[in-house]
């Protein structure tokens, strides 16, 4: 009996084992497309992201001065569209955490802050001040792109995990002290992408986008309105701009076959915008 639930246990593992290579190889294109790993890949679960990025998420949630949460229930056509932008991303085939991260998507009502960060474990929270300086849906969707890359290609968790070690990072997460839990969340929220992250995050945008109804360089549409701007907007503070950064968006999309849909959504995203407090 014993034998034959180490057979089978190790059948399933197997199983295991080769759904995962056969996953990770659909990720693989001929553009440097791959599944995500690094160290973070071997040393931290999907399930410790997540748990990373609640520490940022009950930072925030405790804290409506400074980040004003628009309620879902009350706001629920805003909510539609920006699900509705949301879901198309994630429906593109292309998100590698697609079931297993929440995408919990929440709205920040605070018109001078032209920013979206997204945590890790996939909680995404976007300023009412990008949404409306934007002047389409294509546009949102690049920037929306670029913040599920972050998580998607577990950015941040690399970051932290190099910053604390891994030890020090797991203690952490393990013991749930609500103390070290909180200045987690707050060193997570102050923390600066690096330009080779951005650089991947520009390019797994483009991927995402691919597959939707939305033109896949709305990333870079949204750099040259963002670019035209006198002062920096915030979204530079914490996502350092790369060198080249439309030329590379360009040549991802390029190199994908230069495909995919060219619509913008300038309507509908009007609708959008005025349905937002
Ligand atoms: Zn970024």
């Amino acid at each position: 009996m014993k034998k034959l639930l180490f057979f089978t246990f190790t059948l399933a593992l197997l199983f295991v084992s080769a759904c995962q290579s056969e996953k990770d190889a659909s990720f693989e294109d001929p553009c440097g497309g791959k599944a995500p790993g690094g160290a973070v890949g071997l040393l931290m679960s999907i399930n410790q992201d997540k748990q990373l990025g609640l520490s940022a998420v009950n930072q925030i949630e405790s804290d409506p001065t400074n980040f004003p949460i628009l309620d879902s229930a009350t706001n629920s056509v805003a909510y539609g569209h920006i699900y509705r932008i949301r879901n198309n991303i994630l429906n593109s085939g292309k998100v590698y955490y697609k079931n297993e991260f929440p995408w919990r998507i929440r709205i920040i009502k605070d018109d001078k802050t032209l920013n979206a960060f997204c945590t890790p474990g996939g909680y995404i929270y976007v300023y009412t001040g990008l949404v409306k300086f934007l002047d389409n849906e294509t546009q949102l969707a690049g920037v929306m792109g670029h913040e599920i890359a972050h998580a998607d290609r577990r950015h941040s968790a690399n970051q932290m995990l190099k910053q604390l070690g891994v030890q020090v990072l797991l203690e952490i997460l393990t013991q749930g002290d609500p103390g070290q839990l909180a200045s987690l969340g707050a060193q997570l929220l102050a923390l600066k992408f690096s330009r080779t992250d951005e650089t991947e995050a520009d390019d797994y945008s483009v991927r995402y986008l691919y597959g939707t109804e939305y033109d896949p360089q709305g990333a870079k549409f949204f750099f040259q309105k963002i670019g035209g701007e006198s002062s920096p907007p915030e979204f530079l503070s914490t996502h350092p701009n790369p060198d080249n950064r439309v030329q590379n968006i360009e040549a991802t999309w390029t190199c994908l076959g230069s495909g995919g849909d060219n619509e913008l959504f300038a309507q509908r995203y009007q609708e959008f915008k005025s349905s937002l407090p």
